[in-house]
């Protein structure tokens, strides 16, 4: 019997999403053949750039999601955009299936006066994580008080990232540069402005735990009305943890430590001053929450030199496709692309761009096994792509400009980024510009 020719799948999106889409694809009992593009020469996308340098043991992960590159039916074709010459209905001559896995990479906005005077904490976070994209951003850090806006796991990141022991942050992937700031950094005071109640906030447990390990920081809570251990009030397992948490807290004797961590709950930014740099956030302080009228009139002016707004993030559209701007995510059923109610078949979406910036890395794995599952049962009823062979892709890629690195270019990257890493002591250290990316391996 004559074998069957593999259906073509491409996965568009190296970050969790999509390499966990890629591990269920490769598990199919189906002949497939998976190219994966990424817009930068590195896999991996949030767990290498969005997850924390400190959270060393979350990015053990990458083992599992580098497997699939050892199938010699899985391609990697890194520094690869998706544009006017390579959207929605180019990919769909060259593959039966597309899975876009491209996540939510924009900050969301304030929308109050002076938003222009803080930066996103897409950008800060890229920029301590070694992002290619903000390889031309530097912040000084010679600012005692910053502020951040936000009450999830991002906001606590920050707080921790700029707090932290530098020897510890040495030990991390963080690039040269990013660690000298931070050996040099001024910050003694952040504020994290915080609009809701101590039940309601998105933080989760542990992270908010490492908040309490800080060494040599005071943490203090403004309007945390927190309930006593002993009250008997329906919260779930997730808040009671975090509760008992600031409970600790407020017990603790604060010292003099000089740097110091306050939050503060049910406040509302509502401008934002100063020059060419922020000189101080206005807020409004309701602390009777959601009882609290309109408004509760207590104004404080907070004194800061750096605002970093950390209040969830937003996907970008795609090109060739439809976009729900409202909930920042391309329509789909069980991860089948809908325009208008009508299935657009043979596109997919998995992860953020799916279902919106929610959850943990692993929440992921059943976000795209499900998406898979739905490519699978699809898959006798896909149309056969025109160009179907892999020189048909690699002729539109040159066609659109692109100079797609593969799987050997990351490898070695790697390795260079780990020998810089033994250097300073560290398991890695992260090369942070797109040159040097790019340039050949040693
Ligand atoms: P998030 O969890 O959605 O939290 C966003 C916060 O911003 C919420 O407190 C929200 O308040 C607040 N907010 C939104 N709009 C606001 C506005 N206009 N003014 C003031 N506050 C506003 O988002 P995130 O922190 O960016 O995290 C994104 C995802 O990544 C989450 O699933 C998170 O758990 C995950 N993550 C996980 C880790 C980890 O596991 N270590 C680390 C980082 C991120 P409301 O609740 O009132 O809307």
């Amino acid at each position: 019997m004559r074998p069957r020719r593999p259906y073509r799948i491409a996965v568009v999106g190296a970050g969790p999403s999509g390499l966990y889409a890629v591990a269920a694809l490769v598990k199919a009992e189906e002949p497939l053949s998976i190219d994966v593009f990424d817009r930068l020469p590195t896999p991996y996308g949030l767990v290498r750039y969005g997850v924390a340098p400190d959270h060393a043991k979350m990015k053990t992960v990458i083992g599992t999601l580098q497997k699939p590159f050892d199938e010699p039916n899985v391609e990697f074709f890194g520094n690869v955009t998706l544009g006017p010459g390579l959207d929605a209905q180019k990919l769909g001559q060259h593959y039966h299936a597309v899975i876009y896995a491209t996540g939510s990479q924009q900050d969301r906005n304030l929308s109050i006066t002076g938003e222009h005077l803080s930066v996103g904490a897409v950008q800060f976070v890229s920029w301590y994580n070694g992002h290619p994209d903000a390889s031309e951003l530097d912040f000084r850090l010679d600012c005692p008080q910053v502020a951040i806006v936000g009450g999830g796991n991002v906001a606590l990141d920050l707080a921790r990232v700029l707090l932290k022991d530098p020897d510890e942050m040495s030990r991390t992937d963080v690039p040269d540069r990013v660690l000298d700031r931070l050996r040099n950094s001024a910050v003694r005071e952040v504020n994290i402005f915080i609009r809701r109640g101590v039940a309601d906030v998105k933080f989760t447990p542990a992270e908010v735990g490492q908040i309490g390990q800080l060494k040599n920081v005071d943490i203090f809570l403004h309007d945390a009305d927190l309930p006593s251990a002993s009250a008997d009030i329906a919260i779930d397992r997730r808040v009671q943890r975090n509760i008992a948490h600031f409970q600790e807290w407020a017990e603790r004797e604060t010292g003099d430590n000089g740097r110091s961590i306050h939050f503060w709950f049910h406040c509302h930014p509502l401008e934002i001053t100063g020059a060419s740099e922020p000189d101080a956030v206005h807020v409004e302080r309701r602390p009777r929450g959601d009882t609290e009228p309109e408004t509760s009139g207590i104004r404080e002016t907070m004194p800061t030199q750096l605002v970093i707004r950390a209040i969830g993030y937003d996907a970008q559209p795609l090109p060739g496709l439809p976009f729900d701007e409202g909930r920042g995510v391309v329509p789909n059923v069980d991860g089948r692309i809908i325009d208008a109610d009508t299935i657009v078949a043979g596109h997919y979406v998995a992860g953020w761009i799916k279902r919106g910036p929610s959850g943990i890395i692993g929440t992921n794995k059943s976000c795209a096994n499900d998406t898979v599952a739905a490519v699978l049962a699809d898959l006798a009823s896909l149309a056969t792509p025109s160009s179907a062979e892999r020189s048909d892709v690699l002729a539109t890629l040159a066609g659109c400009g692109a100079q797609p690195t593969g799987w050997q270019h990351w490898t070695s990257l790697d390795r260079r980024e780990q020998e810089l890493g033994r250097a300073r002591g560290s398991e890695r250290v992260k090369i942070p510009d797109l040159v040097s990316m790019l340039a050949s391996p040693s």
